[in-house]
């Protein structure tokens, strides 16, 4: 079989991650662990066919000749984007076709969508009471711990969020740094 023809050429123990086969080498100090491509790109270094290596990861010929020749990849990535550019209209048609395809009802209003969590409408309301939910427990002096616990997120999670609210303008600062160099609230500084 696959697992053990990969062993038997290159040491170490197959398993899957993710539903896919990879191979564990035990350096002793730590355990490298190589992937499909790798693989590929191991077992052809080391003389085996293209077919050979395809069987062995059950993958297709011209899969490993992208894994394992990076100059190859680069010429056939290139054909790819050549083909995309002299066949606009058809690869457009296709794309379309494709997203109505794997449209499922968004789980909150039940709209079709293409997306990952819920509909784009849906992301950008539930977005919106989150922020606004951010914006007044900031503003109400809440510690930021608090407000992690209370949006059920880290506090690490809260900064960018209330980053990008403060590049939009939708949230100030609680405190400004005063002449002195120390924080203070804004309007003790304005005084
Ligand atoms: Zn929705």
């Amino acid at each position: 079989m696959q697992a053990e023809l990969i062993e038997a050429t290159l040491g170490g123990e197959c398993g899957k991650l993710d539903g896919e086969i990879v191979l564990l080498m035990d350096h002793g100090d730590h355990i490298e662990v190589l992937d499909r491509r790798e693989i590929a790109k191991r077992m052809r270094a080391g003389g085996f066919k293209i077919r050979e290596v395809a069987v062995a990861l059950d993958v297709g010929n011209t899969t490993v000749v992208r894994w394992s020749n990076a100059e190859a990849e680069r010429k056939m990535r290139k054909r790819a984007r050549q083909y995309k550019i002299d066949n606009r209209a058809h690869c457009r048609a296709y794309d379309k076709r494709r997203n109505e395809e794997i449209k499922v009802p968004c789980p909150v209003c039940g709209e079709p969508y293409g997306g990952k969590i819920m509909c784009t409408d849906c992301r950008i309301s539930v977005a919106e009471t989150r922020h606004s939910l951010i914006a007044g427990m900031y503003n109400d002096g809440w510690p930021m711990a608090e407000m992690a616990l209370a949006m059920e997120c880290t506090v690490n999670a809260l900064g960018p969020t209330m980053h990008k609210m403060r590049a939009r303008g939708q949230l100030g600062w609680r405190y400004v740094i005063g002449t002195k160099g120390y924080r203070c609230p804004p309007e003790k500084a304005a005084a």
